[in-house]
């Protein structure tokens, strides 16, 4: 019997990153990242072939400790959703929150990467970069946002550029009903209406898509805006 392949699903313990775990738990064994470990081992006992994979991914000793600790020569699929939104003008946004915003939306997602490289090339597996329509366009008050998911786009260009037997795809939805979504509602002063925006679960469909594409084809952009 042929076993499953592996994928690795960061920002797993809610929102978009838990709905694609679900989404990929019928063809793929998982492994679940994020800090919250109860969130972690109670998705992964919903879904057959699911481990907890709890790792703060701004902390590098922890991530290396953690992936050596798996021993894994082969990656199938590298799912990048953990990230922060943290908004505020460029007038407001202290050093701390630029740090913060690219430590964790793009520091963190390149560390991953880097150390999984040997077995995301043994399977030529696929890296998905979950980014944002923040990555194409700042508008006010999204500044250091909208800058890291800037950086993350290149970050993912210069990726598929250097690395041609894996499949890069970066992922630009708008509004999704998520916790990170009720919070910029929230700051903006606006009422959240989470049935107007995007459901987890459609991003996690076109991920799951771009993962099921043809061997040939590589689905490099996906733009997803809700109706
Ligand atoms: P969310 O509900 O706030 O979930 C964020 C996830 O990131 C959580 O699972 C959290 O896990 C994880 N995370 C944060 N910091 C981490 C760290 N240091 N180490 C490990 N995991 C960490 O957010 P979401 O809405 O699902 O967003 C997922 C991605 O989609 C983000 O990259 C976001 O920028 C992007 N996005 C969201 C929207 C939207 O409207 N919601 C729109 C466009 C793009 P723990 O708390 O367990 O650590």
């Amino acid at each position: 019997m042929t076993s499953r392949p592996l994928a690795l699903v960061t920002g797993a313990s809610r929102g978009i990153g838990a709905a694609t775990a679900r989404a990929l738990a019928p063809t793929h064994d998982l492994l679940l990242d994020g800090r919250d470990a109860v969130a972690l081992e109670t998705l992964a006992g919903e879904l057959p072939g699911a481990s907890a994979w709890p790792v703060d991914l701004t902390d590098d000793g922890s991530v290396v400790a953690a992936v050596t600790a798996l021993g894994i020569e082969r990656l199938d699929v590298l799912v990048h959703s953990a990230g922060v939104g943290l908004l505020g003008t460029v007038a407001e946004t202290s050093p701390e929150t630029w740090r913060r915003q690219f430590d964790v939306n793009v520091v963190a997602v390149a560390s991953l990467t880097r150390i999984l490289l040997p077995a995301l090339r043994a399977a030529r597996g696929d890296v998905v970069l979950v980014n944002s329509g923040a990555g194409y366009t700042a508008r006010p008050g999204w500044g250091s946002y909208a800058a890291s998911k800037f950086a993350l786009r290149a970050f993912g260009d210069a990726l598929r550029a250097e690395e041609p037997d894996l499949r890069v795809t970066s992922v630009h939805p708008g509004r999704v009903d998520t916790e990170m979504q009720q919070a910029v509602v929230a700051h903006e002063g606006g009422e959240y209406d989470g049935s107007t925006y995007l459901r987890p679960g459609s991003v996690a469909a076109a991920i799951v898509g771009a993962v099921q594409a043809t061997p040939e084809a590589l689905v490099q952009e996906i733009v997803l805006r809700p109706r």
